[in-house]
Formats: C-alpha cells, structure tokens, sequence
C-alpha cells in the first residue's frame, strides 16, 4: 500500500509526488487522462520557480526546450523588469508546460496510472480509499492535485468561495495560413488586448482571444476554426488566416479558493485549491510552490516526526500567498478591460511602475522571489536540495538527534535550510527551537 495517493499528474501533483518519494515514501499518481498531455496552458515560469527546478536537478531537461529568457515579467502586460531580483535567474523561462511535467515525470519512480479517473473518495481515521478508473486503492493520504475543475473538491463538498467568471476567452494553438506583416517571430510581452499572437515551435502560435463573439458563446461551445479566424482579423486585420487548430479551450476570469487547503486526510494543491485569471504568469508557479511546501510536511507526518502543526503549517503558509495572486490577479483583469477607465487606470498604473521602489516590490511578487513564511527568514539562495529530502544546516556542527531530517554542510554563514528552501534560522542562539519547531524533537 503506498504511504500516499496524488490526483492528478499536472505539474502539481508530479513534483509533489517527486518530493514525497525524495523523502523515501511510497507514491501512486491517480491521472485521468489516458496520455500525458501536450497541451501546454502555461508558457512562463518564473524566477523562484527556476530556482526551485534548479535545486532538484530538473532544470537541464527542460532547459532544451526553452524558446526565451524574458528579462521582464508583466503586470496587465505592462512590463516590470526584474533585472536586479536577488537571483540567480533574474528572468521568465518562456517554455511550454508540458516540457515541465515532462522532465519531472521523467525524474520519478513513482507508478503514474493513467486512464485512472478519481470518481470517489473516502477517508477514516487511519487513511483515504480512492476510486479510480474504477479500482478501489488506498493510502495513508490523498493530495488532490486534480486541477481546476477539482473532482476529490466536489466529492468532499469542499467551501471553494470566491468570484464567478465575468468574461470568456479562448485559448489555442494553431498554424497560420497567412501571417500579417510585421508579425514578430521572437517572444515579446503579451501586448495587451485581444488577439495575442506568440511564435511556438514548429511552425505554431499561440493565441488568446478574447472579443464580443467570446462573450456571447456558452463556456461549452466548441472553439472553431471560423471563431478564432474572426478574432485575429479584428485585432490584426486582414492578411492574417488560421490553418490547422492543434487544441483550443476557452477560459475565464473567475478568482476562487479553498477556504481550506487540509480536509483530514486529503489535501489540495495547485489549481485545485485556486483559480483565477491566467495573467502574469503565476498559476503554474504557485502550484509548483504549493507543491514544494506541502511535500516535506506530509513526509514528516507520514514518518512520525512531524512537529505539532507542521502539516497544518501547509494551508498556513501558502493560503495567504494564492490569496494575494487571486487578488493581484483581479486587479490586473480590471486593468486589462477594453474600456476608457481601465485604459486611464492603467496609464496611472505604467507611471507608478517607473517609481524603482514600486517596480521592485511588484516584481518580487510576481517573481516568487519576493515570498516569505512567518517564522523564516526568507529562502537560501543556492542550496541544492538533498537526495533525500533532508534539511540542510550550514556552517555549524549538526546536534546530536538530528541526523534522520537534517545534513551538515559547510559554510560561512550560520544557516538551517528547510527542504523547501526557506530559512527556519540565521545564526544566533536559538538554532535548538528553530531545530524542535521546524523538525520536531531530537531522535
Ligand atoms: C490560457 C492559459 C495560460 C496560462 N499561462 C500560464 C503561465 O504562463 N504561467 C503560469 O504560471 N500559469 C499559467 N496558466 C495556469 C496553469 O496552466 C495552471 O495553473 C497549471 O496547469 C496548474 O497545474 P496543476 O497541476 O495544478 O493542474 P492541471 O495542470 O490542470 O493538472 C491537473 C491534472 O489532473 C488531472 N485530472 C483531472 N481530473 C481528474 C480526476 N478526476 N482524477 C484524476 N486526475 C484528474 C488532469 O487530467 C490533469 O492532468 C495558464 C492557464 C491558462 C488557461
């Protein structure tokens, strides 16, 4: 019996699966679908996500797919450079999602059973049973990490509050018959609007549209050739034909989270646990996080020396950080509206991102760079991660106990790394209770 179930093999829940087998437990991955996907929602990974890939050895394997460094992220699609971010990728990775889940995938030992759709879960004190593809599996735990239309969400009735979708758009990657004049053919910054087109490879773009007709169609009207052909000529003009729809789908703004990321024995994370409008590049990386902070917390549990609140420490943490990109999120979807206030609203906001301070501040944000936890002192920077999902303390001698969670390193400044990467202490007297808080008590 594995130690844990995850739905879903998104990039949620494969680098939560990564390091919960990092750890040395016993994974099963539940997917739906019968192959891993090639559509790839996302296209931009940011800084802190770069740096938590890098530290797992999971960056060179996507590195070759990598179409551009943008040394700016945006905001509404104005650009908030992040040339002087504390690290070591002070740039968005413009890459096609499913190269992510690729390479971690490819890292796992962890089984990924497919065409293995969740249709029921229960859970009791001692675990969770899991129907899926219509075989009963159980596990200590379950992470639900089956995207935004979150079926172990529905099942478990879980308070998912929020703002429903006011606006519809659609996106889709295709081949153009014809390109208008002037069509760049590197990666720039969304320019804002509908009609957005980016050069993928292999002859591909990317589009996002987003007009009247998309408002007027149902969520579940198929996306068509025609459809998205009056699009692009409304934004571009004529000289412009769509050829060949690879995949289409049609997408909102609604902004909703679980008011609670831990039910018992199941918890959620990535789009499951939140959704909102895809601007500025942040749901993928907040899933790539969530997954990171929830994985060595369900580890400790799952081996007996998970400190009181560790795991709850999970929803602590990373609530309040989907929170705010739900919020960033909304205020950015209000910039972006094709109306005269909006466009006045955003002149202001082009002024204000001049101002360094304030361009520094919303690119830490936007960059993952910028998070922090109550009770650490912010992430070390550079600090591969262990084989095994041990701690790390830095440039002081390990105390007696510890050597099951924690690895001695050398090192000039007094650090105690969590296995996430962020600070639990920085020196001074106090390393014994940031040692008990973090990692429990001493074997
Ligand atoms: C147009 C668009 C552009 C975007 N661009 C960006 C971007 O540039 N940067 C960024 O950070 N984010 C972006 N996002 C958001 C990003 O794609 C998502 O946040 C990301 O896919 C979330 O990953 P996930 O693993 O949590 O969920 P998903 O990627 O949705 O994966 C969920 C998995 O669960 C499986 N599943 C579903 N139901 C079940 C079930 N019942 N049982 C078992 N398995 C199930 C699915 O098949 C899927 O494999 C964009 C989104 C859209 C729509």
């Amino acid at each position: 019996m594995p130690d844990v179930l995850v739905a879903g093999a998104g990039p949620t829940g494969l680098l939560t699966s990564f390091e919960l087998e990092r750890a040395g437990l016993e994974v099963l991955v539940l997917e739906r679908d019968a192959r891993p996907s090639r559509q790839s929602k996302a296209l931009a990974v940011q800084p802190r996500s770069i740096e938590v890939l890098a530290e797992r050895d999971l960056l060179s394997a996507i590195e070759p797919h990598v179409q551009a460094r943008l040394e700016a992220g945006h905001f509404a699609g104005l650009p908030v450079g992040y040339a002087d971010l504390p690290t070591r990728f002070p740039y968005q990775l413009g890459v096609e999602q499913a190269h992510i889940a690729t390479a971690i995938e490819g890292k796992l030992r962890t089984p990924v059973l497919r065409g293995a759709a969740v249709t029921a879960v229960a859970q009791d004190g001692s675990g969770v049973t899991v129907t899926a593809g219509g075989r009963e599996h159980r596990a200590g735990w379950l992470v639900a990490a089956d995207g935004g239309h979150s079926t172990v969400r529905a099942l478990l009735g879980a308070d998912f509050p929020g703002y429903s979708a006011r606006i519809s758009l659609v996106v889709a990657d295709l081949k153009l018959d014809r390109k208008p004049d002037g069509l760049a053919e590197n990666w720039q910054l969304p320019a804002h609007g509908s009609g957005f087109l980016l050069p993928l490879t292999g002859g591909r773009h990317r589009v996002i549209v987003a007009g009247e007709e998309q408002q007027q169609l149902g969520r579940d009207a198929p996306v068509t050739a025609e459809e998205l052909q009056r699009g692009l000529l409304a934004a571009h003009g004529p000289g412009i034909e769509v050829g060949e729809v690879l995949w289409a789908s049609r997408f909102g703004d609604a902004a909703r989270q679980l008011a609670r990321y831990r039910h018992g024995r199941v918890l959620f994370a990535g789009d499951a646990a939140h959704i909102h409008l895809p601007v500025g590049g942040q749901g993928l990386n907040l899933g790539l996080q969530d997954a990171v902070n929830l994985g060595w917390k369900l580890a400790a549990q799952v081996r007996g020396w998970a400190p009181e609140g560790l795991l709850d420490s999970y929803h602590d943490e990373r609530h309040p950080i989907a929170e705010r990109v739900l919020l960033s999120t909304r205020a950015q979807g209000a910039l972006g509206m094709p109306n005269p206030e909006s466009a006045a609203v955003r002149e202001i906001f082009r002024g204000l991102l001049a101002v360094p301070e304030a361009r520094r501040d919303v690119a830490l944000e936007l960059s993952g760079i910028g998070i922090r936890y109550p009770g650490t002192t912010g992430r070390a920077t550079a600090v591969p991660a262990t084989p095994d999902g041990r701690g790390v303390l830095i440039g002081t001698p390990l105390p007696p106990g510890w050597a099951d969670r924690l690895v001695s390193a050398g090192g000039a400044e007094p650090q105690l790394v969590r296995p996430d990467g962020y600070l639990a202490w920085a020196g001074g007297p106090d390393l014994d209770a940031a040692a008990r808080r973090w990692f429990g008590l001493p074997a």
